[in-house]
């Protein structure tokens, strides 16, 4: 069995049995892991870190073949700033949604990692704007994931938005926009404002940490980003949580 160690990040703790706790970790190095911490619940734990859902933590494991054993594990930062705010750990949770939802198995990608993490950052240190850094982590993760929203030009016709007549349709199924005729009548489209397609290329534009601290237009951009994520996630996991261990693992 192999040994590792890794940065992670908690997405889900759930406690196991009188001492145990099953974890999701979004890791640097493994990509999606599910693993168990033995103990960690016992006054005389020899862990240095909690493991809370969301903190950062340096860890040690070897793999198994469905849960890997966490045997070390450090905090790097706890974030809890965001636990204690509901309106911060919403955000985060369609943060941790998304990345469950877009990020298959055990394929390491360092840009989700870091990604992650500077989304959670992000959301610690601002005091508001939490559902547009929310917007912003789902269509950067998209991105990363190969399923880039296309905002700049028509999906049938390529026709600039700015140079129709202004009505414009998001399609999540064909992951962009419509002109007003190739728009088809059967497909799960929904008008979308000019304005809120410039906020989307804002929010892909800049860096997570600069995003915006209003909520102008947030509810429809946050309805662009759902429902494209929705048809873009494999087996639509934003369904229903999935179950530690029935996953891929490396
Ligand atoms: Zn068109």
């Amino acid at each position: 069995m192999a040994v590792y160690k890794s940065k992670g990040i908690v997405l889900r703790s759930i406690r196991y049995g009188e001492a145990d706790r099953i974890l999701d970790l979004y890791t640097q190095d493994a990509g999606l892991v599910s693993a168990i911490a033995k103990g960690i619940r016992r006054t005389k734990s020899r862990f240095g870190a909690r493991l809370e859902p969301l903190s950062c933590v340096d860890f040690v494991a070897y793999q198994g073949r469905t849960l890997h054993t966490v045997t070390q594990a450090e905090t790097l930062r706890s974030f809890h700033g965001i636990r204690e705010d509901l309106a911060r750990f919403d955000a985060a949770a369609g943060i941790v949604r998304t990345v469950r939802a877009l990020s298959g198995g055990d394929e390491a990608d360092r840009r989700v990692f870091n990604l992650l993490y500077h989304g959670l950052d992000s959301l610690e240190s601002r005091d508001a704007g939490f559902g547009t850094v929310e917007a912003a982590f789902g269509l950067k993760l998209s991105m990363l994931a190969g399923y880039a929203p296309q905002l700049d030009a028509c999906v049938g016709c390529e026709a600039v938005p700015e140079e129709t007549d202004g009505r414009l349709y998001f399609a999540p199924n064909l992951g962009g926009v419509l002109c007003a005729e190739c728009r088809t009548e059967s497909a799960d489209t929904f008008p979308i404002p000019l304005e809120v397609l410039d906020r989307l290329r804002a929010l892909i534009r800049n860096p997570i940490r600069d995003v915006p601290t209003d909520e102008i237009l947030g509810e429809s951009v946050r309805r662009v980003v759902r429902s494209h994520v929705l048809a873009h996630a494999p087996g639509n996991l934003l369904l229903g949580p999935s179950t530690p261990g029935t996953r891929r693992l490396a």
